[in-house]
């Protein structure tokens, strides 16, 4: 992943929160400051998970091309294969969920599936 571009993704994510706080804002001038708060709550909660999702998948790559450690079964001490692609769904604050996409890998001797701890 080109990280360049991840803050470039960032930086329109935010301008499009930021927009549409704005734009709720002037269609709601009578708004309380408790209706403002969480409106503005959902916009940031969004673009939160969306960092995160993108600065998770950038740790990830970190993790398994520069580790030299690779993981085995707990289980029989096996060295895991990496063929499988998985995607895995998280639940972030706020309510959001996030699909991370991660090698999985599965021991050869049991068949069992393991993601990459984090
Ligand atoms: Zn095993």
């Amino acid at each position: 992943m080109d990280t360049h571009k991840t803050v470039e993704h960032w930086q329109e994510l935010s301008r499009e929160a930021m927009q549409g706080m704005m734009s709720w804002r002037e269609e709601h001038p009578k708004a309380s400051l408790g209706e403002i708060e969480k409106t503005l709550d959902g916009h940031i909660m969004k673009l939160r998970a969306q960092m995160l999702e993108d600065a998770a998948q950038l740790s990830e790559m970190r993790e398994w091309s520069q580790s030299a450690a690779v993981p085995i079964c707990p289980d029989c001490k096996a060295a895991l294969e990496f063929r499988i692609k998985g995607k895995r769904e998280l639940q972030t604050q706020g309510g959001y969920s996030i699909r991370l996409e991660r090698d999985y890998g599965i021991c050869p001797s049991c068949g069992q599936g393991f993601f990459p701890p984090g």
